[in-house]
């Protein structure tokens, strides 16, 4: 079913009003605006991080070589295949890390979903690393010195650099099991942090037993390269993990100034604070927000801006899936708010045509919402798809309707069930909608089964790969 919404009279927007009587306190006169426009973030393209990950890579191999000395030995070419799993184990833990330290450039550039997906699926690699050089040099000191595999576990675990690894391993492959999609699903996401937090212990525990392995330990260059480069790393986790955000929490004083019900389980919540414009942040961006407010502070979640940044005012609307998000809808006005970022890349610096198409399902709608009104586009340049269930669960409906009106901007409500004969989402029923879709940049965001059909819909309906830009909601 279609639904195409009255030209309605434009209404005045309901985005981000200045609570001005409800705002919980009166704030000093900061000037929102730097007095300097801000330089543009930077941002790292995907494919640069790629490369870079690759050369470092290399360089870890090009180490090994160097120290590596041709044998035909048994023993030899086991230690020889340890040294280098080893050191592309360490490479890879590290870079794991660097992937997760929340850098702006690579954030903005790459995007927090696809981060989290490359983190997930190296991950991967990296245990498989730790397990082969296990192995192999258990093999190797067997082969070595004539003793049984059993024999060469105990005399290996009397020195203190090993044992400290096989705890680092340990430690890792816990992460790992955690991760995995069949446990992580049954672990409420703070155990499955918990956990994870240990990635930290391990990383240490195994760069302690790489700084005495022969293949760093041989050259006063190596030890100092390796170093320098975990120090780099820790230095941006600890800079962008916690500093910044703490900063930013003394710096913009953010709190709630109105939760208002946008359907029965959607809220919109709205947050005021000072200098919020220096934040930098974008349309289809979010934040991980902290609500200081009992039996929910634990806990930092993402959410999407569903409103421009504006007058010092933040807006997220939130829907009720489980405990944490029931209790949004039972925030304070008043309450403290620690927000860390902004993340994210699906914003307009990714576009290339003049032609978008934003496609949005269920809450998917917040990022788009923004887009929707700041998208620098001409009339009939801009259309929104917003793919619901039915129309009781469409939210924020007059913000849409006024600036489809105010833009001139077209807006399909596209209803049903996801299980119906009729697929709105189908290629043939998207060209019908725009007949010209494949000249259009596409901004995708929804749960990921129906992010995965319309992507493939998108595609059969002659849409590049490169120009379908999609967030997710779940890691
Ligand atoms: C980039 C991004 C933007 C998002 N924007 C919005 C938005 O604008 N509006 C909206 O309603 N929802 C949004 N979400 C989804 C929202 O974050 C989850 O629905 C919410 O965290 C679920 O919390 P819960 O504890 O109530 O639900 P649960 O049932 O406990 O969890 C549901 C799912 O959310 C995941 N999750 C729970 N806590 C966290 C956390 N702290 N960090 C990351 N994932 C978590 C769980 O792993 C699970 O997959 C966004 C998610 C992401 C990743």
């Amino acid at each position: 079913m279609r639904e195409t919404p009255d030209r309605a009279a434009p209404r005045p927007d309901r985005g981000n009003r200045r609570p001005s009587r409800r705002s919980p306190r009166r704030r000093k006169a900061v000037p929102s605006q730097p007095l300097q426009p801000p330089a543009p973030p930077m941002r790292l393209a995907p494919r640069t991080l790629r490369a870079g990950i690759a050369a470092g890579a290399l360089a870890v191999t090009v180490l090994w070589a160097l120290r590596a000395e041709p044998s035909a030995r048994l023993d030899a070419l086991f230690a020889s295949g340890a040294h280098l799993s080893g050191l592309l184990a360490g490479y890879g833990i590290l870079t794991m890390l660097f992937l997760m330290a929340r850098v702006p450039a690579v954030e903005h550039g790459v995007g927090a979903d696809r981060l989290a997906r490359w983190h997930a699926f190296g991950g991967r690699y990296v245990l498989s690393l730790c397990a082969g050089h296990a192995v192999l040099a258990l093999c190797g000191y067997a082969a070595h010195t004539g003793a049984d595999l059993l024999t060469a576990v105990s005399d290996l675990l009397g020195y203190a650099g090993i044992a400290a690894a096989l705890a680092g391993t340990v430690l890792l492959a816990a992460v790992g099991v955690t991760s995995a999609r069949a446990v992580r699903a049954r672990l409420p996401h703070e155990t499955w942090r918990a956990v994870h937090f240990l990635t930290y212990l391990g990383a240490a525990l195994a760069f302690a037993h790489q700084l005495v392995g022969p293949s760093i330990a041989s050259s006063a260059v190596s030890v100092w390269l390796w170093s320098m480069a975990h120090a780099t790393v820790a230095v941006l986790v600890i800079w962008y993990r916690v500093v910044v955000p703490v900063r930013q929490a003394l710096r913009h004083s953010l709190r709630v100034v109105s939760v208002r019900h946008e359907s029965p389980d959607v809220v919109s919540v709205v947050m005021q604070g000072i200098g919020l414009s220096q934040l930098q942040a974008e349309p289809g961006q979010f934040f991980r927000w902290r609500f200081l407010q009992r039996r929910i502070w634990h806990t930092a979640l993402p959410f999407s801006l569903s409103a421009p940044v504006r007058d010092d005012t933040l807006r997220i609307t939130v829907k009720a899936v489980g405990n944490h998000t029931r209790r949004i809808r039972r925030l304070r006005t008043g309450t403290r708010v620690l927000a860390a970022g902004p993340f994210g890349a699906m914003t307009a610096h990714r576009r290339t045509r003049r032609k978008v198409l934003l496609l949005a399902g269920g809450v998917g709608i917040t990022p788009m919402r923004v887009l929707y009104e700041t998208l620098p586009a001409g009339p009939g340049e801009l259309t929104l798809l917003y793919r619901a269930h039915n129309a009781a669960q469409l939210v924020l409906r007059d913000e849409l309707e006024e600036i489809a009106h105010r833009r001139q901007a077209a807006l399909h409500y596209l209803l049903g069930p996801s299980d119906s004969s009729f697929d709105p989402l189908a290629p043939q029923a998207l060209r019908n909608l725009i007949p010209d879709l494949a000249d259009h940049d596409v901004f995708l965001c929804g749960p990921p089964g129906m992010a995965a059909a319309a992507t493939a819909s998108l595609a059969k309906a002659g849409v590049p790969a490169d120009r379908i830009h999609s967030e997710q909601f779940t890691y």
